[in-house]
């Protein structure tokens, strides 16, 4: 048997939301590797041994992967979203350099999945249909300093902003100074983004202006996404859209 590593990225939360060639890898293989709740999404069947593991583990689970691979087991390594933003693609290609060589050899490949920003994007309306970027609000792996850097410039530049990892029990204190440094830098007006729990049965989504937002509207389960100076809101009797004109 011929092992391989296949990081897959799981969507958002709807089954829908799963591409088929994560369902076919999902099919084939013998181990998956990943986080306790995205490994709680696989089913369990005869011949799939699952490994559940706990958060900030990401080097260990991603040496385990390539060990498995190298005695020749079929391994997925499950990301929600897509595996290749602020997920575990990245983990694995760390292990794998600082790994023995042979690992280099294995096969790996990397499945792509329905990231949580476009998601949440997408159920608005098209806030982001104009030049955006994505910002990981954690700082457990880069210094608060640089993120507000990144979002200072980001808003000077106009982009519209998708924040990952908002604001979590243990730093709440990074959103609150996040909504600070929007509101030196863009109007009150500016539409923003709360998309709670997107594609799951309890989705909720909120679109506050700038200036009426507060901290705790968003949690580890949201996706916060800010719009440019363009974007703007569109009052339709099956609720608001919220859109960012392609000419922006
Ligand atoms: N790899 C994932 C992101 C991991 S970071 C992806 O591509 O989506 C985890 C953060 O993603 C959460 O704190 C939250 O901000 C966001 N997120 C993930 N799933 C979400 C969902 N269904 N609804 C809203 N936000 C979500």
């Amino acid at each position: 048997m011929t092992g391989w590593v296949v990081v897959a990225g799981l969507g958002p939360g709807s089954e829908a939301m799963v591409t088929p060639e994560v369902t076919a890898a999902l099919e084939q293989a013998t181990d998956i590797v990943g986080y306790i709740p995205y490994v709680a999404r696989i089913a369990p069947r005869e011949g799939l041994t699952l490994h559940p593991s706990d958060n900030r583990v990401e080097l260990d689970r991603s040496r385990h992967a390539l060990q498995m691979a190298e005695q020749g087991r079929r391994v997925v390594v499950v990301s929600s979203g897509d595996p290749g933003v602020f997920a575990m693609a990245s983990a694995l290609f760390e292990a794998l350099e600082a790994g023995p060589q042979e690992w280099r050899a294995l096969e790996i490949r990397v499945l792509p999945g329905i990231t949580a920003m476009l998601a949440a994007a997408a159920a608005a309306g098209a806030p982001l249909g104009h030049d955006f970027c994505a910002i990981n609000l954690s700082d457990n792996l880069k210094p608060w300093a640089l993120i507000e850097r990144r979002l200072r410039l980001a808003a000077q530049a106009d982009f519209a902003m998708a924040f990952y990892n908002p604001r979590s029990a243990s730093r709440p204190e990074g959103f609150a100074r996040t909504l600070e440094v929007l509101r030196q830098e863009c109007a009150d007006a500016r539409p923003v983004l709360f998309a709670r729990n997107v594609s799951r049965p309890d989705q909720v989504l909120r679109i506050v202006p700038l200036d009426q937002t507060t901290p705790d509207m968003a949690d580890m389960r949201t996706m916060v996404i800010v719009g440019n100076s363009a974007t703007r809101v569109i009052d339709t009797p099956r609720g608001p859209v919220l859109y960012t004109p392609r000419s922006a």
